[in-house]
């Protein structure tokens, strides 16, 4: 599994215009298009399973300490290997295993409870959302997200943990946004769990749907 995991950090390896902040670094991808062949790579891994068998071992995860984290891409997800599916990724990085479940709809129900489940109760709580964080890019991002909204543009964003598969920047906390109609890609980089900048974007995320 280690050599399988540094050969993935390698194939991603990214050519990318960055620009260094106090919060953190920004980025945008315009070739990342290119790269996601070599990205995917790493998702051949993935074990395919059901949904029962993703809360069951989040929550045995969770009660034994050990990383863990999800991921839920639809169709049109750049990190989604399939474009006729949705995807719900479950990865555990302390054993470097992950899966995957595929289907027609999304599971937001058990997307909610997990995302509670590694963030804390108060991730969705939109008074919470008004305070804490808030540096200069993310909120660059969240008018963006919120014109989208405006304007009933579909757009999602990604939690990327540091040992996560689909993180090129490894060790980094990464907060991925896609913007689908502008076929752009945005990330946070930060050192630090961002709990307070990304509870802002869960909430317009579960705002809308
Ligand atoms: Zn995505
Ligand atoms: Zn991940």
């Amino acid at each position: 599994m280690e050599s399988e995991r540094s050969l993935c950090s390698e194939a991603s390896l990214c050519v990318s215009f960055c620009a260094t902040t106090a919060r953190g670094s920004w980025m945008s991808f315009a070739l990342f298009k290119k790269r996601r062949s070599k990205q995917l790579s790493c998702v051949g891994q993935m074990e395919e399973t059901n949904i029962d068998d993703v809360r069951d071992k989040a929550r045995l995860w969770q009660a034994q300490g050990k990383s863990w984290h999800f991921h839920m891409l639809t169709p049109t997800c750049a990190l989604n290997p399939r474009k006729d599916r949705f995807a719900f990724v479950l990865e555990n990085g302390t054993d470097h295993r992950s899966y995957v479940v595929y289907s027609e709809r999304e599971h937001t129900q058990a997307g909610q409870e997990l995302v509670r489940m590694l963030h804390g109760d108060n991730i969705l709580d939109r008074e919470e959302a008004r305070t804490g964080g808030g540096g200069e890019k993310i909120q660059e991002i969240l008018r963006r997200i919120e014109d989208l909204n405006d304007r009933r543009i579909p757009w999602h964003h990604h939690m990327l943990f540091p040992d996560c598969i689909f993180n090129r920047h490894e060790g980094k906390w990464n907060i991925l946004f896609e913007d689908t109609e502008r076929e752009d890609i945005v990330e946070l980089l930060y050192d630090q769990e961002p709990v307070d900048d990304l509870r802002k974007i869960e909430v317009l995320y579960y705002k809308e749907i």
